[in-house]
Order: C-alpha cells, then sequence, then structure tokens
C-alpha cells in the first residue's frame, strides 16, 4: 500500500474487522485519487449518527476522504471478493469501483462500513473504469434514503462528490463519488465465491464472521449455520415484504445484489411502480422480466436457494441430510414472506385482527386497481382519507360493492375508526420517490442546481407525514408512450 498522509480527524472510529479475514476474500489497495472534487450533497443528520463530525466533514478534509484523495486516520481500505449469479448466470465479480475504507464504530457501538462506490480500478473491475457517473449516484442517494424513510432496511448514502473528471458513457458524463453505509456488504455472492474457490474452512470462518456481525445471539445455537441461513432467509422475508408492499422494483436482483443483513443494496435500474401492475418492469436489460415487480418473491427463493448451497457442507456432514436440511428452510421462504406481506395488507386497510376472509378481500382490491390502472400508492392514500373519487377505478360498481366488504370488515374489530385511520396514516405512504420527480431533479442537478434535490429529499424523509408539502408530489407523470426505462450503465 502506498504511502499516502492519513487525514487525523477525531470522530472516525475504524475497526477494520473484514481486513482481519482470510486474504481470499479481498484486495488491500487505495482509491484512486481524482483531480478536483467537490462535494455536492452531504447527509448531515446521517453523519451525526455515525459519530461524525458534519463541520468536519464539510471542510477539504471531508471533501479529500469522500473523493479517495486522503485517506482517514485508521482506515485500512480493501476492494471485496464476490460472485454472484447475474440474470442467473454464474459470474466472478467483485468491487470493481468501490473501495471499503473500514468499519466505523458509532457512539452507540454499532458497526457500518463506509465504502466509496466510483473511487477507480481495483483487480476486479474487469473491463471497468473503475468509475460511476453523477446521475447514477445521485440516484442511489434519492432512493436509499426514501427506502430509510419508508422504514425499509437499506444501505444508506452519506455523500456525493463529483471528480472533476469525465467518464465515458454513451455520452460524456461527469464522473462521482458515492460515500456508501451499510451494515454490511456481505452478500450472498460473497459465499458464492467462497464456497467456489475457497477451502471449507475459509467458508466456515465468512459464516461465523457474518452471524457474528448480524445475527450475535447464534452462539448458543446447536447448528449455528442453520441458523445463519434461517435468519437470513427471515430477513430477506421481512425486505421482499416491504419492497411489496410500497411498489419498490429492485431490477437487478442478482445474487450479489442480496445481502446477509437483510438490506437493500447496488441502487441500480430499480424504481417505484405507479399504476399497479405485477409485470411492471423498468430496467432496459431486463429484456425476459425476470426481475417484474410481481416476480421479486419467487426470485428471493432463488437467491436464497444459492446460498443455501453454499452451506452445505456446514450443515451437515452427511450431504444428504444437508441437503435436506436445506430444501425444508427453502421451502419456507415463499410462506414467510407472503405471511409478511399479508400483514402488511392488512395495515394499508386498517386493519388489526386476522380473518380468514382478509386475503381475498387484499386480492380483490389488487384485481381491480390492475383492471383500471389504478395508482398504487394514491389509491391506499384515497381510502386512508375516504377520499375515494376522481378515478376510474372508484366510479365501478365492483369498487362499491368491494368498500361495503371492506367496511363492514372494519366493523367486526374493537379499534375506533380513529386508531384505524392512524393505522393506515402509518402503513400508506403519502410520497413515494416517483420517476418523473426523481427525473427531474437529477436533470436540475446536472445543471448545477441542487435545490430541487434537497426539496425532494426533504418530503421523502417523511413519508408517513401527510401534510401539504406532499400533495404536489402525488400528482402523477403526463401519460407518455413509451413506459419509463431505468439503465444499469452507470
Ligand atoms: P452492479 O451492476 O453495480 O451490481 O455491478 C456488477 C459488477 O460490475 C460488480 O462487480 C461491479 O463492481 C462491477 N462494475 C460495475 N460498474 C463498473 C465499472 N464502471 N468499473 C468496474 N467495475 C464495475
Ligand atoms: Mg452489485
Amino acid at each position: 500500500m502506498t504511502d499516502r498522509k492519513k487525514i487525523i480527524e477525531k470522530s472516525w472510529n475504524f475497526d477494520n474487522s473484514y481486513a482481519g479475514l482470510p486474504k481470499l476474500f479481498f484486495t488491500s489497495l487505495e482509491p484512486t485519487p481524482v483531480s478536483s472534487p467537490e462535494l455536492v450533497i452531504f447527509n448531515e443528520s446521517l453523519a451525526i449518527s455515525l459519530g461524525l463530525n458534519p463541520q468536519e466533514l464539510k471542510s477539504n478534509n471531508g471533501l479529500a476522504i469522500f473523493a479517495g484523495n486522503q485517506i482517514p486516520q485508521g482506515a485500512m481500505p480493501l476492494a471485496q471478493a464476490y460472485a454472484g449469479h447475474q440474470f442467473g448466470y454464474f459470474n466472478m465479480l467483485g468491487d470493481g469501483r468501490a473501495v471499503l475504507l473500514g468499519e466505523q464504530i458509532t457512539p452507540t457501538e454499532q458497526r457500518f462500513d463506509i465504502q466509496l462506490k466510483g473511487s477507480g480500478r481495483t483487480p476486479y473491475s474487469r473491463g471497468g473504469d473503475g468509475r460511476a457517473v453523477l446521475g447514477p449516484m445521485l440516484r442511489e442517494y434519492i432512493i436509499s434514503e426514501a427506502m430509510y424513510g419508508l422504514g425499509i432496511p437499506t444501505t444508506r448514502s452519506l455523500a456525493v462528490v463529483t471528480t472533476g473528471e469525465s467518464v465515458i458513457r454513451e455520452r460524456i458524463e461527469q464522473g462521482a463519488i458515492l460515500t456508501r453505509v451499510a451494515s454490511s456488504h456481505l452478500r450472498v455472492g460473497t459465499f458464492q465465491y467462497v464456497s467456489k474457490w475457497g477451502t471449507v474452512e475459509e467458508l466456515k470462518t465468512l459464516a461465523d464472521y457474518s452471524l457474528q456481525r448480524h445475527f450475535p445471539n447464534a452462539v448458543a445455537n446447536e447448528n449455528p449455520y442453520l441458523f445463519l441461513l434461517q435468519q437470513v432467509i427471515k430477513s430477506q422475508a421481512m425486505l421482499i415484504a416491504k419492497w411489496q408492499l410500497v411498489g419498490f422494483i429492485h431490477g437487478v436482483m442478482n445474487t450479489d445484489n442480496m445481502t446477509i443483513s437483510g438490506e437493500t443494496i447496488d441502487y441500480g435500474p430499480c424504481a417505484f411502480m405507479n399504476e399497479y401492475k405485477l409485470s411492471t418492469v423498468f430496467s432496459s436489460i431486463d429484456t425476459h422480466g425476470r426481475y417484474t415487480y410481481g416476480n421479486q418473491p419467487s426470485i428471493g427463493t432463488w437467491n436464497l436457494a444459492r446460498f443455501a448451497e453454499t452451506l452445505l457442507p456446514l450443515l451437515h456432514e452427511d450431504e444428504n441430510q444437508a441437503v435436506e436440511l436445506a430444501r425444508k428452510e427453502i421451502s419456507n421462504f415463499t410462506h414467510l414472506c407472503h405471511l409478511n406481506w399479508k400483514a402488511g395488507m392488512r395495515a394499508k386497510l386498517g386493519i388489526f385482527n386476522e380473518e380468514i376472509q382478509d386475503e381475498t378481500l387484499i386480492e380483490d382490491l389488487l384485481t381491480m386497481m390492475e383492471k383500471y390502472n389504478a395508482d398504487y400508492t394514491n389509491t391506499f392514500v384515497a381510502l386512508t382519507f375516504d377520499n375515494c373519487r376522481n378515478e376510474k377505478i372508484f366510479e365501478t360498481k365492483e369498487f362499491a360493492q368491494w368498500y361495503e366488504l371492506w367496511q363492514s370488515r372494519l366493523k367486526r374489530q374493537q379499534e375506533s375508526k380513529e386508531l384505524c385511520h392512524e393505522l393506515m396514516k402509518n402503513s400508506n405512504p403519502a410520497i413515494i420517490p416517483r420517476n418523473h420527480r426523481v427525473e427531474e431533479a437529477l436533470k436540475a442537478a446536472n445543471q448545477g442546481d441542487y435545490n430541487v434535490m434537497q426539496e425532494l429529499l426533504h418530503v421523502l424523509s417523511t413519508p408517513y407525514k401527510h401534510n401539504n408539502e406532499k400533495a404536489k408530489y402525488s400528482t402523477l407523470p403526463a401519460p407518455s408512450n413509451s413506459p419509463y426505462r431505468t439503465f444499469c450503465g452507470t
């Protein structure tokens, strides 16, 4: 490693547990310096929660760190190795344009990875330039922070800097680096990598490390690796249900983009749907619709099956029994995800208790929404405020009948109307990062105006506060002949 000057800043409190793992897992290297960085967006509240000093980070020292030009004291930068199934095909991947600076230990003793994304080439770059483009990094910033506001587990965004350098994509673009914060960057793909190229001992080390980091109460467990599988399944079942409940489409659910922590990661061609439609897909490269909205739970099963395969040597010494144990857990995923989704849907409809017919009530509403091209978010907001008018769906006889059934269902619970309204307000966001609003903010930012994005981030930070400032963000885009498309070329 080079002898670059280290920035001494008291609030960084790095520990580097990943750097202590076997050498196979990573390559030590520093980010590649950039010519003239500028801080364009900074997450002050996140910095404070990490125990960092916002003033210091907004100064030239902070800028140098976010740009990868200086290394903060205590950091041991490295690029992580991983593999993954991309659209069903296995590849060797790794941090091709990212560097993990280290793990920040917060004042409350929590551990967060601090990673620079877009920080230059690494041994895992393959043909890539190791760089990232301003628009997509800001997009990740907006959507990850929106997810956080929505209460969905996610990596977060601490800062974006422009590098002052051009990046060549389809056009010449402004280079940028995102500082990403994650409870870890352990992926299903990390296990796939070690399982394929490491020893069983190294696999065990990775599994023990993951348990210690994310599920520390496994210690007393009889079969800690089965426990690991169960916990990852449980957290992914929660995560994907939450995606479904807000209409979030990840867009590229490759196994390298599925975390062990249960956080959403790698905001590439993701987007939120407007009209409720199971076949919604935005990504320009997903030509076969592998990662459509409606497919996300079953892709979750597929990815977790790949995870379970890597754990087989640790699950049981007898291979057949290991397969049996894994199969049983994997078959549970769809059910778990569905239960979480159903509980969330009940809350969206103001229902506290459980009745067997609830599923039909939910399904009937969704079927109607799909039939009448109803906006997913706004339909639930209209129900929340009992303001069902001015939309095609609300003018139908079907809806009137459904509405009667729903009202009588609500009467069959003890909770008051007020409580029911509160539950609905807390379960139905007034705002999601609508694609046209995100595009508008990015367009302004590309021209140097960050106010539109700041305002958008402000409203997205409190999606369950149904106040006037949300109104203009709930309007739909003008009808367009061409569907909204997102791109991976980031
Ligand atoms: P993603 O689509 O962001 O999940 O990335 C898939 C793989 O491609 C990962 O190994 C990335 O590190 C790598 N990658 C993406 N963009 C670049 C780039 N510009 N340079 C080098 N590697 C990249
Ligand atoms: Mg990825």
